[in-house]
């Protein structure tokens, strides 16, 4: 094994600035093989990716992290992109129902402190419980979206995960994101048509008004102190630097070079 950190991953990420997001799904199938998967909530730049990787045939496994309390609309989506762009969409889910988790715990989502352990528990740790099936996580945050996201990184280390995170549509415009949905009727989710520009779990998503940030509408019961559920590392990053061990021959892969050795 060899270490890749994030310093490297940033580097990489800047030589990418100016590819297209075709490109970048491409080089993650010919980088990652069958260890590359995609992660989507099924909201607009979700299925954008979701319809790029079906448009290219390549053969790419989307994650959906079901968290019980999902909107109809959001499931809806899910089985219509499954169906429609023959895609292998897995579905995962946390231990316990929101009932069995309230019964023990509480309304969770209320509070700030709440809100943190409720999305690790249904969010987060599903995913963590697949730790080790894949090198690569596909994921559509974009830097017009503003926030944390306002400069997010292509690529960077998702330690928990020890994997690589891609974000093929970080450069990717307000403007090119409704176009290429209008060129190619992509399938997303009705709610971004009723207000709701930003789409999670039935509790904590509300929509948001025509002068109201993007994402006001998630967690508003919260006031400011909460805009995001750690399923991104990038959205919660700490400022650490962190690394992540992967195959040598990989690392060569990702960094486009042949090391003897690494330190
Ligand atoms: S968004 Fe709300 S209901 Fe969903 S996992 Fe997070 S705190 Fe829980």
């Amino acid at each position: 094994m060899a270490r890749l950190t994030q310093a490297q991953l940033f580097q990489v990420g800047n030589n990418f600035e100016e590819r297209s997001p075709d490109d970048l799904l491409r080089w993650a199938k010919e980088t990652f093989g069958n260890r590359v998967a995609a992660i989507s909530a099924m909201q607009q730049s979700g299925c954008t990716v979701c319809h790029m990787i079906s448009r290219l045939k390549l053969d790419i496994p989307v994650i959906f992290v079901d968290t019980g309390v999902m909107f109809q609309e959001t499931l809806d989506t899910r089985d219509r992109l499954a169906k429609e762009y023959n895609l292998n969409i897995r579905t995962l889910q946390p231990e316990q129902t929101m009932e069995e988790q309230t019964a023990q715990h509480g309304v969770l989502y209320l509070t700030v402190e709440g809100q943190k352990q409720c999305c690790h528990a249904r969010k987060v740790e599903p995913l963590l419980k697949m730790q080790g099936e894949y090198d690569c996580l596909i994921s559509s945050l974009r830097r017009a979206d503003g926030g944390r996201r306002g400069a997010c990184p292509i690529l960077s280390a998702d330690v928990e995960m020890n994997a690589v995170r891609l974000n093929p549509m970080a450069n990717f415009t307000n403007e090119q994101l409704d176009a290429y949905i209008a060129e190619h009727n992509v399938v997303t989710n009705p709610l971004h048509q009723q207000g709701y520009s930003t789409i999670g779990c039935n509790r904590c998503t509300t929509p948001v008004m025509p002068h109201e940030d993007k994402r006001s509408g998630r967690w508003r019961h919260l006031g400011m102190q909460a805009m995001y559920c750690g399923i991104n590392p990038t959205d919660t990053d700490d400022g650490t630097a962190p690394a992540l061990d992967l195959p040598l021959d990989l690392v060569d892969r990702i960094l486009g070079v042949k090391t003897d050795f690494m330190i």
